[in-house]
């Protein structure tokens, strides 16, 4: 594995073809895209990394698997009435859909989607509750306590999150939000402002692969739910693009993240903050490419 991911590495360095981090999260923009990081936790225990695998980073979107999780353990199937699962062929943070649809988002990826599962988890609870849970969750997964939120982004999306704001009052207004706007969102940006190395994330993966010894945390019916969300959904409007090139369910983040997972195989985790016009990681996606070939793990 070290040997395979050295040309990956060398090779996202050599074509220096990084897009640009997140503009409209002030906190996120200023970062240098020049970076990778990737990490490969395999069944039998290893994890082999190269790159910056121990720099923290803004985790985003992919918070929203480890929420979905919980929910699903907390409502199960009910969440299905509040949210669908069928990819949205529209960018993360859209509106359109959710006039159209009488305010059930698509999948509980995007945006809208996300923001009720939140919801769900939040409510008859204090955010901060909700949040120890989200956070608990993490430790737990990833077997490491060295995990924090970051105030800082954390407020700074607040602070220019009008359009999620309006997802939220929009939600709100056709009844599928049961806390309020401001509440459910204050959760949402802390859950999405949680920071990981690839170290971390690719570990706590291991339970979404299905690894023996991994924490279990759901059912192995909601594991394959999760997967099948992840291929589907899990990069917003570049989600079959993502299946075309890499061909393993993945979880994106503006902070330039990726959760993927090899089922049974391997949980890996990559990050370079610069993002392509969908918002995923550009050097990202091309090195779960250049991976997915290389060890030929596609599902397909
Ligand atoms: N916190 C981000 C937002 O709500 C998450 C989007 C993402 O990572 O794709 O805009």
């Amino acid at each position: 594995m070290e040997e395979l991911l050295k040309p990956i590495v060398a090779e996202i360095f050599d074509q220096n073809d990084w897009g640009q981090p997140a503009q409209y999260i002030p906190e996120l923009a200023g970062i240098d895209p020049k970076q990778f990081a990737v990490s490969v936790c395999l069944a039998d225990g290893r994890t082999v990394s190269a790159g910056s695998a121990s720099k923290p980073f803004s985790i985003q979107s992919i918070s929203k698997v480890f929420s979905l999780m919980l929910a699903l353990g907390r409502v199960g199937d009910q969440l299905w009435s509040r949210v669908g699962r069928e990819p949205s062929g529209t960018s993360f943070d859209s509106v359109v859909l959710l006039e159209k649809e009488r305010g059930r988002p698509r999948n509980p990826f995007i945006n809208a989607g996300a923001i009720v599962t939140t919801d769900a988890l939040l409510s008859g609870r204090e955010p901060r509750t909700a949040l120890a849970e989200i956070l608990t969750l993490v430790k737990d997964m990833s077997g490491s306590e060295d995990i924090y939120i970051n105030e800082s982004v954390a407020a700074s999306e607040q602070e220019t999150g009008s359009r999620n704001m309006a997802l939220a009052y929009y939600l709100k207004s056709h009844g599928n939000l049961s806390c309020t706007p401001e509440q459910t969102l204050g959760t949402y940006y802390h859950q999405c402002a949680i920071e990981m190395t690839t170290e971390q994330l690719a570990m706590a993966g291991r339970s979404l692969a299905g690894f023996d010894g991994a924490p279990k945390i759901i059912s192995h019916e909601h594991i394959r739910r999760v997967n099948a969300l992840m291929m589907t959904c899990g990069h917003y409007d570049g989600s079959g693009d993502f299946a075309f090139r890499v061909g393993l369910p993945g979880k994106s983040g503006v902070g330039g993240g990726i959760l993927i997972i090899a089922p049974n195989v391997a949980s890996i985790a990559i990050w370079s903050p610069g993002l392509n016009h969908y918002g995923n990681s550009n050097a990202g996606t091309r090195a779960a490419e250049m991976l997915s070939r290389a060890t030929d793990w596609s599902v397909f």
